[in-house]
């Protein structure tokens, strides 16, 4: 279990092999627009094959080429507590169901969990794709 007042988001818990796969902290210096991809541009994905970056993941449309860990910063501080008070409270964002939640809240909230029961349960290499 994460510490009451530890975030659950940082790279402490990748082991090196990750650090470097996952690119954790932006290791290998990508630009803004390559940490995380929306559309490929020919620049894109020219930087990418340079500094050899690999699809860490995705997010809705967005595909990140850099640790969720690290990528989420201190701008996303208050979409992680918003997701970490309605985890524990079992309450959501707004009323009326999953259904109603504004689309950045339900991804966050499967990034979380994504990466909170990898941690509960150790090493596992599958996502639940769609
Ligand atoms: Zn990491």
């Amino acid at each position: 279990m994460v510490a009451k007042d530890e975030s659950p988001f940082n790279c402490e818990s990748c082991t090196n092999k990750d650090r470097d796969v996952r690119n954790c902290n932006n290791g290998k210096g990508l630009t803004e627009a390559a940490r995380a991809v929306d559309s490929y541009s020919d620049v894109i994905v020219a930087e990418l094959k340079d500094k050899s970056a690999n699809k860490v993941f995705r997010l809705g449309d967005i595909r990140l080429y850099e640790c969720p860990l690290s990528y989420i910063n201190v701008e996303s501080v208050e979409v992680i507590r918003l997701v970490s008070l309605a985890d524990g409270s079992s309450t959501l964002l707004l009323a009326g169901g999953w259904a109603a939640q504004p689309t950045w809240f339900v991804e966050a909230y499967e990034l979380y969990k994504t990466e909170f029961y990898k941690e509960v349960k150790g090493s596992e290499n599958e996502h639940g794709n769609r």
